[in-house]
């Protein structure tokens, strides 16, 4: 059988993975494609309707806290559960706080049941999970020259080799630098953008050509440079840069690199002889593991998290359930949302409730925006009438298949009669309780 491994996490820092096969990541960000934020004004006040999130006001006023707190750095060690009842926005608050942070700041998500696999023990992926969610800053020194191009010339060899040879003159401030390029570059630098006149720079490290601040060069292209290009004359003094780049990875990701082949320097695009590292590593004191479906955790997670949430290294965590007083995994013991008391004594718990009829009816209508479908006012009011009846998450559903009924018919505008027919085509959780009640006898048990 496979060895367990459990780290201590000054353990996980600073241990060589051998070999790391990736957690399945179940992605929900469809359901949540509205959601660019909290929506809260400066004094963190949450407005009715903002960046996509509606009402839930006093759960979006705490998550702002947290938020702030977040960005301060100051919650290093505590960890939040959002509770309610399905369909209230717990994960779509993970989701603004997630949007609010931004793409520099490591934010990862999973679902408590994720961590039941065969291919990887339950605390291994757990303990994954964190190492994605714990970011490491690295900052990478390269040296750029920048100037003007005053000429481009391709000289093709022998016609009908396909090869082109290119060269590229730049004018800088002091003197004249020729970059040769790769053959395939010079397809990019003559065909597309470049052109004689154009300022340019040229990131020694990497290869990279950008132009206005912008960068054209296609992956595909500097790597068959990295192999050809070569500084015919390198200019000393001002003409070079020097540019700090500052990468954000996780502590995962570079477990991944040290599992192949290149080794952690592989995380540098380019020629890493010619980049210096400046300061190999700070980690990132805001980084978010969000754990959806927590109470799908067992107590041997449960004490891994305790643990874990007293590291120094841990990231926030964020986790939510939908679950009242339910029984702990992997014990006889109730407890309420099925966490062990001694981990709840430690979280910030945010409540949400169940949305008005006003504020259903404005999700739904956010939600068709999102998905293109036009709906008229009296279809707008039957769905959000399903939408109180049902659940939320069922009347969205409805939105895309009545979108499709609607085209289907050559009709521009969802009408009443396309939500009664998909209400109609797809059961919602209690008319399929129901018809479970009356047709038992006939499936198989
Ligand atoms: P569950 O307990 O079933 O996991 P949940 O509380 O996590 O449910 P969500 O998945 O966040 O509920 O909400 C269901 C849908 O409604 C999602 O598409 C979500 O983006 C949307 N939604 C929920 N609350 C809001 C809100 N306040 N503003 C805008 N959209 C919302």
């Amino acid at each position: 059988g496979k060895k367990r491994r459990i780290l201590t996490f000054s353990q996980m820092a600073t241990t060589k993975v051998p070999e790391v096969r990736d957690i399945t990541r179940i992605e929900r960000i469809g359901a949540h494609s509205h959601i660019r934020g909290l929506g809260l004004d400066d004094a963190l006040e949450p407005r009715q309707v903002s960046q996509g999130m509606v009402g839930q006001l006093a759960s979006r006023r705490a998550a702002g806290v947290i938020l702030e707190m977040i960005k301060d750095g100051h919650i290093a060690g505590r960890a939040v559960l959002i509770a309610g009842q399905p369909g209230t926005g717990k994960t779509a608050i993970a989701m603004g706080i997630a949007q609010s942070l931004g793409p520099d700041t490591p934010f990862t998500a999973m679902a408590g049941s994720e961590i039941f696999s065969l291919e990887m023990s339950k605390t291994e992926s757990l303990s994954q999970a964190f190492r994605k969610a714990i970011g490491v800053r690295i900052k990478e020194e390269t040296e750029i020259i920048e100037g003007e191009v005053v000429e481009i010339q391709i000289d093709r060899p022998a016609t009908g080799t396909g090869a082109k040879v290119g060269k590229l003159t730049l004018k800088t401030t002091e003197m004249e630098t020729i970059y040769d390029l790769g053959n395939k570059m010079i397809d990019s630098l003559s065909k597309e953008k470049v052109q004689a006149g154009d300022v340019i720079t040229i990131d020694k490290a990497t290869g990279k050509i950008s132009k206005l601040g912008r960068s054209f060069t296609r992956a595909r292209d500097y790597d068959a440079m990295g192999a050809q290009t070569q500084f015919v004359q390198c200019p000393e003094g001002e003409l070079q840069k020097r540019k700090e780049v500052v990468h954000t990875v996780s502590l995962h990701e570079i477990d991944v690199i040290n599992s192949r082949t290149q080794g952690f320097l592989a995380l540098f695009s380019g020629d890493t002889e010619r980049s210096r590292l400046r300061s190999a590593s700070r980690l990132t004191p805001k980084c978010v593991l969000f754990i959806d479906e927590v109470h799908m955790l067992d107590m041997e997670c449960f004490s891994f998290l305790n643990r874990a949430l007293e590291s120094d290294l841990s990231p926030v965590l964020i986790m939510a359930t939908n679950r009242g007083i339910t029984r702990i995994r992997g014990t006889n013991y109730q407890s309420p949302h099925g966490i062990p008391i001694d981990l709840l004594d430690r979280l910030l718990i945010i409540a949400t409730s169940p949305y008005t009829e006003k504020e259903t009816r404005q999700i739904l209508r956010i939600r068709c925006e999102e998905e293109d479908v036009e709906l008229s006012d009296e279809a707008h009011t039957v769905l959000t009438r399903i939408g109180m009846e049902t659940s939320l998450r069922y009347a969205i559903q409805l939105i895309s298949t009545a979108g499709l009924v609607c085209r289907k018919r050559k009709g521009t505008e969802v009408q009443v009669e396309d939500i009664k027919r998909v209400y109609s085509l797809f059961l919602d959780e209690a008319r399929s309780s129901q018809y479970m009640k009356e047709y038992q006898d006939s499936f198989l048990f």
